[in-house]
């Protein structure tokens, strides 16, 4: 899953109607970085991750994805597909079609934006079935699964895409605490990985633990970022504190 691909982030604008939910957002990642994004709700956290796969159409930005690059001025709609390929995105809901049992929501994609075959992507969600320790529940429907099972789902989806850069927003945050524990450990054993990974988090521990980078935002804007220990020992600006008191 390791990759040697640049990522970046440049003047990401977002509007909805005359509210600027993000203001010039500019960020890059190194191959097998993993960045973790705190910050107040509202503050445009989920708008960024779903503008870098155009789920929401940014105002203004060029996203680069190793050789792919794309400006929102410009972009066609196969340049977006090309940028789906390369993203997997986890939901804070999981978002797991409720009428296809656990294989075939991980097949689903394979299928319709890469074009496999229903074999190769049959194949594909096995092997993603056995690494998220599910290989038992392959013809479950998300109704059978608990609220942890269905997000391992929800990441197994995303990780058979075996794309460039996973996205994670608040993975954890919707479910009961029972199920926090594994669906945190999985995430740890792909960020052991060293995938690329922009992971959008209330979990201040677990930020600490798996990210090289914290980047906290208010107000659509990267107020400050830096390692784990700086942001969360020392950080620089008055509002990343006020926050910081607030959740810890
Ligand atoms: P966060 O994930 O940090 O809590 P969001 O990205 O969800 O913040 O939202 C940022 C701002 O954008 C909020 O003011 C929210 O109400 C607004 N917003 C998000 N999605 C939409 C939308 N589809 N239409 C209008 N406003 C939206
Ligand atoms: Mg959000």
């Amino acid at each position: 899953m390791t990759t040697d691909c640049h990522i970046s982030i440049a003047g990401l604008t977002k509007r909805f109607g005359t509210n600027t939910v993000l203001n010039d957002i500019n960020l890059n990642l190194t191959p097998g970085e993993r960045v973790a994004i705190i910050g107040p709700s509202g503050t445009g956290k989920s708008t960024l991750l779903r503008c870098l796969n155009f789920l929401d159409r940014p105002d203004a930005a060029r996203i680069t994805i190793g050789d792919l690059s794309v400006d929102a001025a410009s972009a066609t709609r196969t340049e977006i597909l090309a940028l789906r390929r390369r993203t997997g995105f986890v939901f804070q809901n999981y978002a797991l079609f409720a009428n296809k049992t656990a294989r075939q929501n991980i097949t689903e994609g394979l299928v319709t934006v890469r074009g496999w075959s229903r074999a190769k992507a049959d194949a594909r969600a096995d092997e993603v079935l056995a690494s998220i320790g599910l290989t038992d529940k392959a013809d479950s429907y998300p109704a059978a699964l608990s609220g942890g099972q269905q997000q391992r789902i929800g990441i197994g989806r995303a990780m058979a895409l075996d794309g460039d850069l996973l996205l994670f927003d608040e993975p954890t945050s919707a479910l009961d605490p029972e199920w926090v524990g594994e669906v945190l450990d999985l995430i740890r054993q792909i960020a052991d990985g060293r995938q690329t990974m922009l992971i959008v988090t209330h979990e201040m521990q677990f930020a600490r633990e798996i990210a090289d980078r914290v980047v906290f935002m208010e107000g659509g804007r990267i107020v400050e970022q830096g390692p784990p220990a700086q942001i969360f020992d020392a950080p620089e600006d008055e509002r990343t504190r006020a926050f910081l008191r607030r959740v810890t």
